[in-house]
């Protein structure tokens, strides 16, 4: 048997860890969309973003008397993930740097969901509010990138076939 309040800290420095990943996956991305202005801006803003989540988790672990621990299994598996469909040397970098974005801002909505409900069943109401401030900020960012997908396609579709730089 396991208490909430200790699934609550196992999962928060999971996300901890998740929140160092992004931020050294959204770095490396700045590189990969070059030639999409839009792209970059808003990659830029939601590094900013990702440093105050960061911040928030480890404040939350902190208001439970525990510290966020080092690199654990969530970020390694997050790693290979990123890796795994980061096509770096890809002649369609932006496009593989959409799949992949896509995919890691849903599992942020979807580990932070469960750590608004995992707050409220240990009666932690603060660290739910905080969680669910940093839910609103991945919700955001999924569905920008979401939103993105279709006009991305076809701007890099277009530049490819005009034999412009496309690739990033
Ligand atoms: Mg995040
Ligand atoms: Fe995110």
């Amino acid at each position: 048997m396991t208490e909430t309040r200790d699934r609550l800290v196992q999962w928060l420095r999971d996300a901890h860890a998740m929140e160092e990943q992004a931020h050294t996956m959204l770095k490396g991305q700045l590189k990969r969309v070059e030639h999409y202005p839009e792209l970059e801006a808003r990659v830029r803003d939601h590094i900013e973003e990702t440093r105050g989540q960061s911040e928030t988790v480890a404040q939350c672990l902190e208001q439970l008397g525990e510290s966020p621990s080092g690199m654990k299994d969530t970020g390694s598996k997050l790693l290979a993930l990123g890796q795994s469909i980061s096509g770096v040397f890809a002649d369609d970098e932006v496009m593989n740097w959409a799949l992949a974005s896509h995919a890691f801002e849903n599992l942020e909505v979807a580990s932070y969901t469960v750590l608004v409900a995992t707050a409220e069943a240990a009666g932690e109401e603060g660290i739910a509010e905080a969680c669910r401030g940093i839910l609103k900020q991945e919700e955001a960012m999924a569905s920008w990138v979401k939103d993105n997908l279709r006009p991305l396609t076809v701007k890099y579709l277009t530049r490819d076939s005009a034999d412009l730089p496309a690739s990033r």
